[in-house]
């Protein structure tokens, strides 16, 4: 028996998005998208002027963004093409992050266009600024990576192998150069993990950013007016796994907020989130049919959907939970690779997986894919990327981005491929 994971919406909800939209596509819930907000905003009530910026990589539809500010979310961008999408929704200053990392001089000149909160990668970025003649904004924030004092995970990497942030000695000696040209606002980030569900992760992380954030007081006689902790708080892709007691993360980043930052007398700085993952995640789903089904050496299910909609499982090898519509129990005892259509054999959504009985023509329903799903999807193969439809809190299907065409694949060639 494969274990059984529920559907975010009911099934009857997928059939009627399947009679009204072609497979395959991702469906998300909106209602789902809120909660989980409420959630977040529920646990760190205890901390003044909290936010979570969602972030923008996880699901860039204006769409669903514009869920997520509707409930007090910021958006968290880490390139151009997502600050841009920001500032095309009306956002301006403090409802801007930008956490980017080897940045093009252009992404900094347009995020203090906007007015955005920004997070430095590097200390040198500084220079970078004063080089090109862009003043620094008044609020200077860098980005710590704690190198071999944390472990990351397995999806980010571990600090001291990861590109990201500065060191505890580059934080110092940027704050300093930063105050030495007039900076009087700061800020301070990390983001050392991904899809993680360990609530005591983001403690140990807050934690540590807080005791930071106090010798740096000490030893500069700066303030903080935030501390941003980051996202990756993970979710449950398997259906033995539990989702991350949000409120024992928001209780624990209380006790350490007590005991080093009220402790040491400096001002209370805001607390501040990245989490894109835990908001939209469980509430998007690929709806996808099947299209051929053939036994070789392993029974193989061929759908409509491929690596091009959805990459986690081919590029990390990460588990997505698949039901089939209409076939709720096990009856099978048949194990399937359920794959998509690219000349690549990491085109699989799952490899040796205990499904009902599959036929072509059946629909299934990849689990969790609300976040880093379409997102990362790409064109090898001249493979069309699918649609997005919303599930709306009034119990309509929107469609939210068509799926492309190959006039879109082929918009950027100088070379005319017009003419049958
Ligand atoms: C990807 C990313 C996030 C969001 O991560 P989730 O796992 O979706 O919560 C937040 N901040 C930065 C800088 C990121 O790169």
């Amino acid at each position: 028996m494969s274990a059984h994971k529920p559907l975010p919406v009911d099934e009857a909800l997928i059939v009627a998005a399947t009679q009204q939209f072609k497979t395959p596509f991702h469906l998300y819930d909106e209602h789902r998208i809120r909660q989980s907000v409420w959630q977040l905003a529920h646990a760190f009530s205890w901390a003044p002027g909290f936010r979570n910026y969602f972030a923008v990589k996880a699901t860039p539809n204006p769409a669903i963004l514009r869920i997520v500010t509707e409930e007090g979310c910021g958006l968290d961008c880490s390139s151009f093409a997502e600050l841009l999408m920001a500032g095309r929704m009306g956002l301006r200053g403090d409802d801007i992050m930008f956490t980017s990392n080897n940045t093009p001089i252009d992404e900094y000149r347009f995020a203090l266009k906007l007015g955005a909160h920004i997070n430095f990668d590097d200390v040198g970025h500084l220079d970078y600024l004063l080089a090109h003649d862009v003043a620094l904004p008044e609020l200077v924030s860098f980005r710590y990576n704690p190198g071999a004092e944390r472990e990351g995970n397995a999806i980010i990497g571990r600090p001291a192998e990861a590109k990201f942030g500065a060191t505890k000695a580059q934080l110092i000696d940027g704050y300093a150069l930063a105050r030495a040209h007039g900076v009087t606002r700061f800020g301070l980030h990390t983001m050392i993990a991904s899809n993680e569900r360990n609530a005591d992760y983001f403690v140990t992380t807050a934690d540590m950013l807080f005791q930071l954030a106090a010798e740096i007081h000490r030893e500069l006689g700066i303030s903080f007016e935030y501390i941003n902790l980051g996202g990756g708080i993970g979710i449950p892709y398997r259906p033995e796994e539990t989702p991350v007691d949000i409120d024992r993360v928001g209780a624990g980043v209380e006790r350490a907020f007590r005991q080093h930052i009220v402790a040491s007398g400096m001002a209370a700085p805001r607390v501040f989130l990245e989490c894109g993952r835990v908001i939209t995640g469980p509430a998007g789903m690929l709806v996808t049919a099947v299209r051929h089904a053939k036994s070789t050496y392993r029974h193989y299910v061929g759908v409509d959907a491929s690596m091009a909609d959805l990459m986690r499982p081919g590029m990390y090898g990460a588990y997505h939970h698949i039901s089939v519509l209409g076939k709720p129990g096990t009856a099978s005892d048949e194990h399937y690779d359920v794959v998509g259509s690219l000349c690549e054999n990491n085109d699989k959504f799952a490899v040796h997986r205990q499904l009902p009985s599959v036929h072509p023509g059946d629909v299934m329903v990849i689990h969790d894919t609300g976040a880093h799903g379409r997102a990362m999807g790409f064109n090898y193969n001249g493979k069309l990327r699918c649609g997005e439809v919303l599930h709306t809190s009034d119990r309509q299907f929107r469609l939210i981005r068509r799926a492309e065409t190959y006039d879109d694949l082929f918009a950027t060639l100088i070379e005319d491929v017009d003419g049958e």
